[in-house]
This record gives C-alpha cells, structure tokens and sequence, in this order.
C-alpha cells in the first residue's frame, strides 16, 4: 500500500504506529482532520490478514470519523485507533495500558473510546494511563443510568431507520416489519432491544454463537453469517464490520432499507451509486450511526457543560437528518451516500478558511519582522 500517496489523496494529518514488545501491542493510529476540532474516534481491536489491510481500516474509519462530526454541524476531527490482535483472545490490561501511554503522549491530538472489539473494561484500562478518553459511564455527567443502557448509536441508529421507513411505507411505525441483522455486539444487542420493543420480527446473524443464543426467541430467528444478505425482510440493518454492501451482497439483497450502525458499509462508491439505482433506501452510515459522536462532543460544541437533554435531542434528530436526505435524493436523483458527503465537505471547507487565517496572519507578521 502507499501510505503517502493514499494520505495525500483524501487528505489526511498524521499516521501513529504504535509497538511495545512486553504487551505485544501493535497499533496505528490514524488522524484524518483537525479543522474543526480535537480528532476523535474510537479504537478498534480486530484479526488483520496483514499490515496493509490494518492501515487502510484505519485511514478509511478516520475519514468517517471526519464526515460523521462534520456532517452533523459538531465541532470534532476525525481520527481512529487499531490495534491488531492475532486472535481476539488477545485482550490483556497491559495491551491497554500500553495503547494509552500512546494516547496520552498525543497530548489531545487523538481522544478515543470504543468501537468493534472493545467496550467499557478496555477503555477503563486505557484511563490507567490516558485522560484522553471518552465512553467512562461515570464522566457522562447528568445522563441518566438508562441513557447508558440504551447508548446513543444505538438509539440514533433506531431513529434514522424510522425515518427511512417513513420515507419508503408512509409511517415511521416498525410494527410487523422483518428487520435482518448482522451482528449482536455492543450496538446490535442493544438494536435487537429497541425493535424488540418496536415489535418487529427479526432475523439475526453474529459469528459468535453465544451472541445469537442469548437473543433468541419467537420473534427472532437465527441464521448463518452468509445467508444474512439474502433474507426476505424489509431492511437490511448491518451492525458488524465494513465493506459489507459490495458487487457480491447487494445482488443478494430483497430488502427496501438498508439502514444500521456499521462504519464504511460500502465498500466502494459506485455499491451506493448501485444501491440508488436499485431504489434500496440507503441512510448514509456518516448520519445514521453518528449518535456517539453527537453525544460525546456536546459539551465541547456548545462551549459549556454536558447536557443530557441537548445530547438526546440531537441524537433524536438523527431522524430528520436521514429524512431530509432520503428527499433530497429523491428530488435530486442522487445518491444517499454523495449528498451525505457533500454537507460534510462543505462544512470542513467552509471552516478551513477561517483555520487557515491564523497561519497567514503569523506568516505576515514574522515577514515583516524581517523586514526590520
Ligand atoms: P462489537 O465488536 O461490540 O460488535 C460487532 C459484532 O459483529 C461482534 O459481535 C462480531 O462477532 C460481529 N461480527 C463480525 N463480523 C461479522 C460477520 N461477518 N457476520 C456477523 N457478525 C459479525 O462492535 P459495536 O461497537 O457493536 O459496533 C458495531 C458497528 O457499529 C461497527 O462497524 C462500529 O464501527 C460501528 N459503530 C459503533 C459505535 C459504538 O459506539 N460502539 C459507534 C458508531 C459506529
């Protein structure tokens, strides 16, 4: 892989290789744009075939992680945190506490919190050593315990695929819908929860049989890892890895809705130019599952104290965010994902500019110190 080439390309600051031989930790940090603020994303902790493929997650997730905050009007970078395991039984305090001396000695360039394969024990051990970590129930000041039950990607994630089955049925009701779900972690547990509630059918899929068994019942079915794409259901909801919305599944898809938590569903660009064609209603991954990244920077956007009702009523919002985009495509005949990306570039644009006058102005100044 060329890591310049790939760097200059979507723009990003600074890639962090991490190693400590004691703890066995290998990890790459990377940092995408701080122009509207601290970078911030979570950390990932996944079997990678190789280096590369460790590297390019971490590029592709910290420009997500810049879109995400971008889009949704907060003023947070983009950065992410992986640590390559050879298998994911690698899960030590040391690993931990290793990968958070390399946070702290970032001195805020990079905050982090969870993501795919790790959770509240792992960032606890990152605090041992590191401030510059979010997610710690007991620093979500004022939030109620049942907040933290329901988590906020979780439930932002419930409110933009309401939204999109207003936009395709006409209500926003998920009464009787089939909703196929892939992946029972963290955020689909808790999705499994929410429609539970919702009283939708489900079908469920995770790699980890325990996961499936512990949701099981009479509305919830189970099937393999491969059969997941091919459901008769109505939407699609991927709570697992990346990529998975490519040349191989969307041929398989019967679903009207795609709509879920996964970071970089597409794996390319033209798998949202196909879904759009194919008229199946795509929330943009960068909206949708933006509801931790609303929930973290509340405090540091509106310049004052955490505010549980502002965080849930942003999250809340989620819903009229995919709803004003699923029209606009429709009036527009565009891509979900393009327009999604549009209103973030022009929001770290338009803010660049004004970044960028500090430099100039320090660059005149020193000139005309020069000059005397
Ligand atoms: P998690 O590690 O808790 O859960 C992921 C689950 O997916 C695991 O149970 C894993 O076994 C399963 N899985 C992996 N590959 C699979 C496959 N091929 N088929 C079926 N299941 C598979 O992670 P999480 O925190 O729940 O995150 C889920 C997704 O949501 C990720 O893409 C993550 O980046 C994204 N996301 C998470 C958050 C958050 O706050 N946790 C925020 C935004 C986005």
């Amino acid at each position: 892989m060329r890591v310049f080439d790939y760097m200059r390309k979507y723009g990003h600051e600074e890639i962090v290789f991490c190693h400590d031989e004691a703890s066995g930790l290998r990890a790459v940090i990377a940092i995408h744009d701080s122009t509207l603020g601290p970078p911030n994303g979570g950390t990932r902790r996944w079997v990678y075939k190789s280096e590369d493929e460790a590297i390019d997650d971490a590029l592709r997730l910290s420009i997500s992680q810049s879109y995400k905050q971008a889009a949704a009007g907060l003023n947070g970078g983009g950065a992410k945190g992986v640590i390559m395991v050879d298998s994911m039984e690698q899960n030590s305090e040391e690993l931990y506490r290793a990968y958070g001396k390399f946070v702290e000695s970032l001195a805020g360039r990079f905050i982090t919190g969870e993501d795919v394969g790790t959770g509240d024990l792992e960032i606890r051990y990152m605090s041992m050593e590191t401030n510059y970590v979010v997610g710690l129930p007991e620093r979500r000041v004022g939030a109620p315990a049942d907040y933290g039950n329901i988590m906020p990607t979780a439930l932002g994630t419930l409110c933009g695929m309401k939204a999109c089955a207003k936009k395709v049925y006409g209500s926003d009701s998920l009464k009787g819908k089939t909703v196929a779900l892939q992946g029972l972690g963290k955020v689909g547990y808790l999705m499994v929860n929410l429609l539970r509630k919702e009283e939708s059918k489900l079908i469920v899929t995770d790699i980890i049989d325990d996961l499936v068994k512990n949701v099981l019942g009479e509305d919830v079915t189970a099937v393999s890892p491969e059969e997941i794409y091919g459901m008769d259901c109505d939407i699609f909801c991927p709570c697992a890895m990346g990529a998975i919305l490519n040349d191989d599944t969307i041929a398989q898809l019967k679903c009207r809705i795609v709509a879920g938590s996964a970071n970089n569903q597409l794996k390319d660009d033209k798998h949202g130019d196909e879904l759009h064609r194919r008229k199946i209603v795509y929330a943009p991954d960068v909206i949708i599952n933006s509801g931790g990244a609303v929930d973290f920077l509340d405090a540091m956007t509106y310049g004052g104290e955490y505010s549980y009702s502002r965080s849930r009523a942003s999250v809340e919002h989620i819903y009229d965010r995919v709803y004003q985009i699923l029209e606009r495509s429709e009036r527009e005949n565009i891509p979900t994902y393009k327009i999604a990306t549009k209103i973030a570039e022009e929001r770290i644009n338009k803010y660049r500019a004004i970044h960028d006058l500090r430099p100039e102005r320090s660059k005149a100044i020193r000139a005309g110190f020069g000059k005397t």
